[in-house]
Parts: C-alpha cells; structure tokens; sequence
C-alpha cells in the first residue's frame, strides 16, 4: 500500500486551493499557501535561520520553518513561476479581489504590485488541445462553458452544466475538469472520455503518474478530506487516502530534495501529506487491498445479485404455476417474454395549469404496467436524476413524464422502466438510452408573415433539399406526418420558452434564411448546421435591429464611463496635492500654536476626506458600470462570430476588436451585417 513518505502538521490554517510550491531560491522548494487574515505563509523546511528585515515579511510566532507575507486582503489566487528566466527562481504570485503582487520571496521585495480587475473566468489551464506542439489557453468560464483559446481566436467550445472550477492540463491533448456541483472528469480534446459526480466538492485537481506507468492519473482533493486518483482512461480509482479536514490543495514538489518529486497534498488545517509514486515492488498497486481479493469481492457479489434474481423469477414461476387462472386478479409475477418498451418525444402546448414542454411518453406493449421510471441526464433535473413512480392507482401501460431543458443542447435520456403488474412486488427493469433533440423547445407551428421576426440570417449552403430535412428531423421535434421533399420550403417554430418564432427558408440555389431575434439560437442553429453538413467555412449575412440598437446605447456608455473615470481619477490626484498642503499648513499652525488654524485645517481635511470617499465610491460604482458594458460588447463580439463558421468567424472577431479599438462603431456595426469591414 501507498504510504506517504513525509507529514508534516503546520500551525496554520490554509485556505482552499490556494496552494504552491515554488523553488523562490532557485534550489530550495517551498509550500506557499494563503492562510487567516489576508496572510501568505511561506514553509520553508530547508533553511532555518533566514532574516528577513523589510516590512511585508516576517518569522511566525508559530513555526520556526514558517514566514508570513502580510497581504492585509483576503486572497483570492496564489501560484508560483519563473517571471524573469534570467533570475533562475521562482516568484510568488498572489492575486486579491482588486491587486496581483508579484513578490521575490528570495530578495524580500515587490516584483510589481498592479491594480487588476476580476471577470467571471474561474480556472484557466495551458494545453496543447490540437497537437501542434504549441499550448492553447483553456478557459472555464461562470456560463458554463471550457474554450479553447489560440491566440485571441476561440477554436472549440464545450458545454457543461455548471460553472467549471478547476482545469489541469493531463498530458497531449488530454485535461482534467471539475465543476461547482462536484464532477471531476477528463476531456480528450472535445470528447469528454469519462466524469464521475460526487455529493462532494472537488477542492483541487492535479494530474500526477502516481503508479509510475508513465501516464498522469487524475488526482482530485474532496471537500470531505478525501484524496483520490483515477486512471485518465476510465476514472476507476486506483488509489485513496484520508485527511481529517477538507482538502486544500494538491501540488507537487521534490520536498525532501532527494530528486524524486512527490505528490503534495494540503488539508485546510495545515496537515500536509507527501507521497512517492510506486516503486517497482509495489507492481502498480497503491491500495491496502490486493486486485485479487478486489476481484473476488466484486464477482461473489456479482453472484450474490445473480442468485436472487434466479430465486426471484422461480418464486414467481411456482406463484403462476398454482394459481393459472388469477389473472384476472393480477396476480402474475412474470411478464410475457415477447413485452416489449417504446418511447415517443414529442411538444406538448401545456395548459392553463402546465407550461408548454417537451414530452417523453413510455408505453408497455400489452396489459403490463409501469411502475417507476429513473431518467438520468445531464443538465435538466437537479441532481441530474428524474425518478416518476404513480400512484398504486393511476398505473397504466404507459406514462408521459413532462421534461423542460433550460438550454438548446442534445442530451442523452438514460432510462430505467420498472415494468410489471399491479400486484408484482418484483419488476422487470428496462434500460435504455434516447436522444433528446437539441431544439426539442420549440413547436413546429404554421408559418404567418405578420410576426415573422425583423431579424435575420442568411446564408448559402450546397446540400440537397433532403439531407436539410433530415437536420430539422435530428433537431427538432417534427410531428410523425411532418413531409418535406421539395425546395423551396418553409417552416416555423414557436419556442415553449419565451413565445418567440423561428422561421426558416430554404431556395431552389440554396439559399437559406433564417428569421428569429434571438441571435443565440440563430449561432446554435447555424453551429448545429454546420457540424451536421461538415461545412468548414460559412459566410453570413446578419441584422438583429434590436439587439444592435441596444449594443449602440451600451457603446455610448462605455465613452461616457470612460470619459467619467478619467475626469475622478484627475480630481483624485488633485484632492491628493490638496491634502498635503492642508496637512503642511495644518502642522505649521501647530508650530506656531496657532490652535484656531490648525482646528480649522483640520476641519477642512475632514471634510475632503468624505468628499474622496464620496468620490471613491462613485468611482467604484463607474467602474462596474464600465466592466459590465464591456462585458456585454466583448459578448456582442463572440456573438456575432458564432453566426459564422471557420474562418470567416475569426475574421468577424478579429475586424470587430480593431473597430473597436479605433472607435469605429459603424465599421463595427458593418461587420457584424456583412462580416466583414470593407463594403
Ligand atoms: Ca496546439
Ligand atoms: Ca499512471
């Protein structure tokens, strides 16, 4: 078994993830992690008697082997790296919710020490996503989102359905994830290889070759003081251990500087467990059990289960060999062999007691009942599991169970149908798996030119009147009678959610409009088209009147925010120059035992200060403002770049930034239309 070859128990506590290790001599690894009121402790088990004289740094009353760093702010991310190759060590990194100080641990001194502002990107990671030999810049965003950044252009985007915490690159193109609503998993590029979901929260995640077969297994530290790691393949756990308090942190360093690095992991209250990878003794196998004894357990319970459902199915068969002639009573055990499942989805309009939803219906293939049916799926049920079981009473044959996704994404159903009669005590278990269809939110309704939507698409594909209908088919949740063969055709949607149409035309060269004023949908639906057809590259012709009449007022204000924030920041500068001639001539006053003059200096610098704190304020606020309305132009950009596919996308994004840039909001408004900035 795996056993850690150092513990230590530190003094102080460590807050969650904000852990590193850093080598800040050039030769020594030390642990950095932020601890209570807003302090950064540097371990540093090499060098006992360091002197430290400036002010940021001093000995803890504590530890001997520890120092602090006063920050005097709560931290809010802390890492360690090499900033200037030619110093030959590592600086320390610690971000607050307004600064990034980059300290020299080494020479005692600010690096730099930078006013910053936050934005909603929760975990960043640099990994090469499409085996260039050259890293990409993976971004986990609040909207749930992982994207994939080269250079400034996005070059693939995945959706999950929480905010994403964590990312660590795996090795190629292969990363580990977790999310807010504790899943841990591992992409391969887009493909998501495994991810399992814990009631836990994943604290930290590392990738480290534990079992030293040459490939990182994905380390993760729970917020129940469990660390585990799996296998990048399959998530099977391949080795566990227990801290008494959350985890903290999961890093790595060679800490007892004999050339080996260990795995470091960090509890919140200080405890901090080193580990080896496996040794060749140990052939792979880090945990107290051996595979053989794991085996066995796992097939004589596996036999355990077998001998009751045998058991099972001969109780029943006696129960309906001595009484034949009940089934009228319903007391049969068995259901017929030939029984078979179906599903159906379809849209229901809802009532006055129901909003409009999509629909799965599960019915029997004769007079069996369902007893319960299990929905696993990602993203539409909290919990990500469904469980439907009627009243003893309303069993039927069949059953509608009423499903609402909140985004326009294709999710996997997995089912589980407890089918019997009403008297069973046991049921037969169907499981089966349907595609929910991405666009199931929206009704297929009878095209009306008084509210076709103003805004549009449009654009020009080379795909036969067909393959388009089996799009709309794979998409969309058509009606069994729904027949289109022939170009041009129309078809309109209603959504369930908001009410809004969608029409979409098809002409006799190709041509393809789409009308909605929701520019999201019409991104999806030309993203959607595109990975269908394998269209690489597609040119759109764009107008979303609404939504570029709102974006001109939000460009406004950000000048006018601009224009605000330098107008404060030059009367701050001013009331500064004020201050000190108050101060001066306040002190002069008392020299002189001027008291009347100095009470009155004194007054007056009272005053100015809760002007500037007035000031401060409306600064603050004026900059919210300002981030928020870049956010919403910076969202407008990506927007407008989904409408398009390849390259013109990039060219879109790229065109949009330099207008930007050089304020040239009707070039800006031109690209977005036309895609492109010369007319
Ligand atoms: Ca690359
Ligand atoms: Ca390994």
């Amino acid at each position: 078994m795996l056993l850690p070859v150092f513990t230590l128990k530190l003094r102080h506590k460590i807050s969650p993830r904000m852990v590193a290790v850093g080598r800040y001599d050039g030769t020594h690894p030390c642990l950095a992690a932020a601890t209570q009121a807003g302090k950064v402790f540097i371990h540093n088990p090499h060098t006992r008697s360091q002197h430290f004289s400036a002010s940021r740094v001093f000995q803890s009353p504590l530890e001997s082997d520890v120092s602090l760093l006063n920050i005097n702010q709560a931290v809010s991310c802390l890492t360690a790296g090499v900033l200037n190759p030619e110093l030959g060590y590592d600086a320390l990194l610690v971000g607050t919710q307004t600064n990034l100080l980059a300290y020299d641990v080494y020479n005692n001194s600010d690096l730099f020490y930078r006013e910053v502002t936050g934005d909603n990107v929760h975990s960043l990671a640099l990994c090469d996503f499409d085996g260039d030999g050259k890293k990409e810049l993976l971004v986990g965003s609040e909207d749930f989102d992982i994207r994939v950044f080269k250079e400034d252009e996005i070059v693939a985007e995945m959706t999950e359905t929480e905010i994403i915490t964590s990312l660590c690159p795996m090795y190629g193109s292969r990363f580990g994830y977790a999310l807010s609503n504790g899943t841990v998993g591992v992409y391969d590029k887009t493909a998501r290889y495994w991810r399992i979901k814990s009631k836990n929260h994943a604290m930290s995640i590392h990738a480290f070759d534990l079992n030293s077969d040459g490939v990182c297994e994905l380390i993760t530290g729970w917020s129940n003081g469990k660390v585990d790691a799996r296998s990048d393949r399959t998530g099977e756990v391949i080795f566990k251990d227990n801290f008494s308090s959350a985890v903290a942190g999961v890093v790595e360093g060679d800490y007892r500087m004999d050339g080996h690095i260990q795995l470091i992991c960090c509890s919140v209250d200080g405890e901090i467990r080193g580990y080896l990878p496996d040794t060749a003794e140990m052939r792979g196998n880090l945990m107290d059990t051996s595979v053989e004894q794991d085996l066995i357990r796992e097939l004589s319970q596996k036999k355990q289960n077998l001998l009751l459902e045998l058991r099972n199915y001969e109780d029943n068969a006696k129960a309906e060999l001595s009484s034949p002639l009940n089934e009228a009573d319903g007391h049969r055990g068995i259901i017929p062999a030939n029984t078979k499942l179906h599903t159906a989805l379809s849209v229901n309009l809802g009532s006055e007691a129901q909003a409009a939803h999509a629909e799965l219906c599960i019915s029997t293939s004769n007079d069996t009942i369902i007893r319960a049916v299990l929905i696993f799926a990602e993203g539409i049920f909290l919990g990500e599991s469904h469980v439907v079981h009627p009243s003893i009473h309303n069993l039927s044959s069949s059953i509608r169970i009423p499903i609402t996704p909140p985004k326009d994404v294709p999710v996997d159903l997995h089912l589980k149908t407890f089918v019997g009669y009403r008297s069973s005590t046991q049921f037969h278990v169907f499981e089966l798996t349907r595609q929910l269809p991405r666009f199931s939110m929206y009704v297929l309704t009878s095209p009306d030119s008084a509210s076709e939507p103003l805004s549009y698409v449009n654009f020009i594909i080379t795909e036969r009147a067909q393959r388009v209908f089996m799009w709309l088919n794979q998409n969309f949740l058509l009606p069994e009678d729904t027949n289109i063969q022939n170009v041009p055709f129309q078809v309109c949607f209603t959504s369930l959610r908001n009410g809004g149409q969608l029409c979409i035309k098809i002409k006799l060269s190709g041509e393809i409009t789409i009308n909605t004023d929701d520019i999201d949908l019409a991104g999806d639906i030309i993203q959607s088209m595109a990975s269908f057809f394998a269209i690489e590259d597609l040119q759109v012709e764009a107008d979303f009147p609404v939504y570029f009449e709102e974006l001109r007022k939000v460009l406004v204000k950000v000048d006018e925010y601009h224009s605000v924030h330098q107008k404060l920041s030059a009367d701050m500068a001013d009331n500064s120059n004020l201050i000190r001639s108050l101060l001066v001539r306040a002190e002069d006053a008392r020299l002189m035992r001027d008291m009347r003059t100095m009470k009155n200096r004194y007054m007056e610098l009272y005053d100015l200060n809760k002007d500037l704190l007035n000031g401060y304020k409306i600064r603050s606020n004026n900059h919210t403002e300002l981030l928020g309305s870049l956010k919403a132009v910076n969202q407008a950009i990506q927007r407008a770049g989904r409408l398009r596919v390849g390259k013109p996308k990039n060219q879109v994004i790229t065109a949009c930034r330099d207008a930007i840039r050089s304020n040239n909001i009707n070039t800006l408004f031109r690209i977005m239309r036309v895609g492109t900035a010369s007319s």
